[in-house]
């Protein structure tokens, strides 16, 4: 039987999209001019003028009839009383995705942009608002770029050595690889924004042979794996795509991830209200992660109440005792403090409301 996250999804239609296109591949294609530098225009917001690159006319014009210069309209708009924007973007076609803007903190010019790579999702999650919204599409890389180069113009950083990016918005990355990872070359590359590997960031929930595919591309981004549970009993409840991959494939695919000096794994785990929050569920966590525990990065996340899912926030004390236990195990364990939970930004939160507009 096939499952919905190997079935293929559908991209964005039409021609390709001007902010899809490497140097390379725009000069291939017959662009006038020095293809860097209009690549450089293109992938510069900080220069743009009205929200546009500035581009030779000869440049625009050719861009006009080889290309989509069609860039996504921030729809929506909402800020959070601790600095993080929620940004709905249009797309072409009408449909909505979200891309939150977190700032390390009021004052501080460091930025961590969470990226979607697909509106809606086919995982279905149980504890998440994008999983019950299904699949709609998969994300061109333009449209992924996009997401970068709008929320730069509208909210900085205006340096993109001041910019993370983690894909952890709305969908699964690696079910849509070929995209996300053309982003990444785009936003890697020296004559745009130049992004180095160690501040992308890829989340999966445990899609063994897209991690199996993603460890052998160039550039390769960071991983990140959405635990959530440290059995695969509780998994299969929380997650569907553990029921293909249970845990012991996840972590052999994890394991075979050959690491660079320095490179570290980020492991997440939702703690869910009386759900996965027990010092029995710390354990099993502890168990799950083997010797990953000692040197590689363990973020717990408060679940984020969201309307109509059954799950709850964890008590204060809960998420306490649990992280003690996975410290007194050795893990590195970090809490998270959840960024925009007022206004529906939060991990799990998104929805990209409307789906389409009318
Ligand atoms: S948590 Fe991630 S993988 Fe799971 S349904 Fe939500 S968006 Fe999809």
């Amino acid at each position: 039987m096939q499952r919905p996250w190997e079935s293929a999804v559908p991209g964005p239609q039409g021609p390709p999209s001007a902010w899809s296109l490497l140097p390379d591949e725009l000069e291939a294609l017959g662009c006038p001019g020095h293809p860097p530098s209009l690549f450089g225009a293109l992938q510069r917001p900080w220069t743009w003028q009205g929200g546009a690159p500035r581009l030779g006319r000869a440049s625009r014009a050719w861009l006009e009839g080889a290309c989509d210069l069609h860039l996504p309209r921030i729809a929506d708009r909402a800020e959070s009383g601790d600095g993080t924007v929620k940004l709905a973007l249009e797309l072409a076609d009408g449909l909505r995705v979200e891309t939150v803007h977190m700032p390390r903190d009021l004052n501080h010019p460091r930025v961590t942009l969470c990226l979607s790579s697909q509106v809606g999702c086919a995982l279905g999650c149980a504890f998440c608002a994008t999983g019950a919204m299904g699949i709609q599409r998969n994300l061109g890389a333009g449209e992924i770029v996009a997401q970068v180069l709008l929320a730069m113009t509208a909210l900085g950083p205006s340096n993109p050595s001041q910019l993370t990016l983690v894909f952890m918005g709305m969908g699964e990355p690696l079910h849509n690889l070929e995209a996300v990872h053309r982003a990444i070359r785009l936003l890697a590359h020296p004559a745009g924004l130049g992004l180095p590997m160690r501040r992308i960031t890829v989340s999966t929930a445990g899609l063994v042979a897209g991690i199996d595919r993603l460890a052998g591309l160039h550039p390769r981004p960071w991983l990140a794996v959405s635990l959530n549970a440290g059995t695969d009993g509780l998994r299969d409840q929380l997650m569907p795509v553990n029921r293909a991959h249970p845990l012991a494939d996840l972590m052999a695919a994890v394991r075979r991830w050959k690491l660079k000096p320095r490179e570290k794994l980020t492991f997440e785990y939702v703690l869910l209200g009386g759900v996965n929050d027990r010092p029995a569920d710390a354990e099993a966590l502890v168990q799950a992660l083997g010797e990953f525990r000692h040197r590689h990065n363990l973020n717990l996340i408060p679940m984020n109440a969201h309307p109509g899912s059954p799950f709850g926030a964890p008590e204060g004390d809960r998420v306490e005792g649990f992280a003690a236990i996975l410290k007194a195990q050795g893990c590195f364990v970090t809490l998270r403090k959840s960024r925009g939970r007022d206004v529906g930004a939060a991990c799990g939160q998104l929805v990209g409301k409307a789906g389409r507009d009318g």
